[in-house]
């Protein structure tokens, strides 16, 4: 019996001052660019890139015990999500998402992960909040490049 290949999938990925690293094992159930307003905010840009894995696919490493966390309670889905994020340089690493009843699941934000964007095999399928999406989106590809 073989496994998916797939299933072997390892991506790894660290906080700005490389002090916190994790790295998230097989494919993710859904990825999502959200344009909510926690989700602009917490991100700092027009939506956050969210891969949604099982908790037990999720190894954090944080040696000098960094890791921070924050809980939202006003979130659409009425359920407790936790951002975690590296209390030394403020990067934004991931969400965990409490389900009642249900294994829980973590959503690791995409741009944090190696390597560059367009090679990581993540690309978002699915748009929260598609209403709050600036509309300067569609005509920046026409727009002057830096
Ligand atoms: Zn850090
Ligand atoms: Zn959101």
């Amino acid at each position: 019996m073989s496994k998916e290949p797939s299933s072997d999938m390892v991506r790894k990925g660290s906080c700005v001052c490389g002090d916190i690293s994790l790295e998230v094992r097989g494919e993710p159930v859904r990825v999502a660019a959200c344009y909510c307003d926690h989700c602009r905010v917490n991100s700092g840009g027009f939506a956050q890139l969210g891969a949604r894995f099982p908790s037990s696919a999720l190894i954090v490493h944080d040696p000098n015990s960094l890791l921070n966390s924050y809980t939202f309670t006003d979130t659409s889905s009425g359920n407790p999500k936790q951002k975690y994020f590296c209390r030394t340089c403020g990067s934004n690493l991931y969400a965990a998402v409490n389900v009642p009843d249900g294994e829980g699941i973590v959503s690791v934000r995409v741009p944090i992960l190696d390597p560059k964007f367009e090679d990581k095999g993540l690309h978002p399928k699915i748009e929260g909040f598609p209403q709050n999406k600036p509309r300067f989106l569609e005509d920046l590809e026409k727009q002057s490049q830096l």
